[in-house]
């Protein structure tokens, strides 16, 4: 049997590579990029606007996509499950359509969120008069839960909390926090960009009211995510998109919305992204979530493990424990800067991120710029641990 790594022709082309930046974006699987191809050349059609039977067959097709996304979160029903540009519009969909429930009241976020789950809710608040506040974590980098506590009360409307952070790894208690929030009669919103490629997610057990991910972290392509939401508070939101698809009626004086999903997806869809879409949950499901978390797991363990042990000066910026803590480690070195060190790495054929990761709100509780980033998927494996390392401990030596 070959590895998983073969299934990726970028990688099954570069033995070379050590590609850790996952969390940025994944590489894609020869099923998603065929998936994609093959519909192109026998089913392509815009969908839901044909009577002829080429447009049909692509209808299907898109609409088969979403049904297999909307069963991989365990939704009740795909049409709570609307296809959008990624996590970000998803955001900006939810802090827009979202707006009258906060209006004069509170949106508690944590620290340790990403720009696409700190601005959209901040330009929000300022348009409907409502507070953000801001959930500390702790000295341990975890969401600090007496702070959430305290901090939740009969004012808060929405939590919007990450699934995942893309900086520390932290996974937050997700669930309890919406249990929580609930008994105040607020709404939890995940970003879930960095949860659903990781691990096993059920909004109905979780108990949240929306969440928002792309699929190009998870092995799809680029431009397709996916927002889901309660069917009732789609009903209730405003479009934050309008135009063509997405309408009852429209006169000289006005329109009215279709019910959602196609009230969220207003002109041409991202039809071919559909589709692989589509094949990177059925890949993914084939290789099973509890794996996908466990292969997570084990390799970042023995990453911390060797980084920890082996290079002198290493700073780690996230829990040193996997209770709750997922494939992304964040680190600086003594001295070296993030952006050196990031360079030195691809010089031994390493690809890390490195930067302030749309967290800049973070970094500075950090009290750090940036920090370097090596991310874990299904194809890596202990093997590109060993540059990592051995990249890292070159870079000391040149910068002393
Ligand atoms: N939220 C988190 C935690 C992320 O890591 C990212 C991407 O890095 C995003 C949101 C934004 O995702 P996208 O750029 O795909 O919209």
């Amino acid at each position: 049997m070959g590895s998983i790594r073969d299934d990726f022709p970028l990688l099954a082309a570069r033995p070379d590579l050590a590609f850790l930046d996952s969390a940025a974006s994944s590489q894609k699987p020869r099923a998603v990029l065929e998936a994609m191809e093959s519909f192109q050349e026998t089913q392509y059609a815009n969908v839901h606007r044909g009577a002829y039977r080429l447009s049909q067959v692509a209808t299907m097709a898109y609409e088969g996509a979403r049904k297999k996304v909307a069963d991989f979160i365990g939704a009740r029903d795909a049409n709570e499950l609307c296809f959008v540009r990624g996590t970000t519009t998803g955001l900006n969909v939810l802090a827009h359509g979202l707006a009258p429930r906060y209006a004069d009241k509170t949106v508690l976020l944590t620290e340790i969120e990403h720009h696409a789950n700190f601005i959209p809710w901040q330009q929000w608040a300022k348009r409907v008069g409502a507070t953000v506040r801001y959930v500390p974590f702790t000295q341990g980098h975890r969401m600090d839960m007496a702070a959430f506590d305290e901090m939740l009360d009969d004012d808060v409307a929405v939590v919007s909390l990450t699934g995942m952070s893309n900086v520390l790894g932290t996974i937050p208690p997700v669930a309890e926090v919406a249990a929580k929030a609930k008994s105040v009669g607020a709404l939890t919103v995940v970003d879930g960009a960095q949860m659903v490629p990781h691990m096993p997610v059920d909004v109905e057990a979780l108990g949240i009211d929306a969440i928002a991910f792309g699929a190009h972290k998870m092995l799809g392509p680029t431009g397709i995510g996916a927002m889901w939401a309660r069917a009732e508070l789609l009903d209730e939101m405003e479009p934050f998109e309008t135009g063509g698809e997405m309408i009852v009626d429209v006169t000289f004086e006005g329109a009215t919305w279709s019910a959602a999903p196609a009230k969220f997806e207003a002109g041409t869809p991202p039809i071919v992204e559909a589709v692989g879409f589509g094949a990177a949950v059925d890949y993914l499901q084939g290789l099973g979530m509890e794996w996908v978390a466990e292969h997570d797991r084990e390799l970042t363990a023995h990453a911390l493990d060797r980084l920890l042990d082996e290079v002198p000066g290493i700073t780690i910026q996230g829990p040193l424990d996997m209770a709750d803590r997922g494939g992304v480690i964040s680190f600086t070195l003594d001295g070296i800067h993030a952006h050196d060190l990031a360079t030195i790495l691809d010089e031994h054929g390493v690809a890390v991120r490195a930067g302030h990761h749309c967290a800049k709100p973070l970094m500075s509780c950090l009290g750090v710029a940036a920090t370097a980033r090596a991310s874990f998927y299904v194809y890596n494996t202990e093997a590109d641990i060993d540059p990592l390392v051995k990249g890292l401990l070159s870079a000391i030596d040149l910068f002393g």
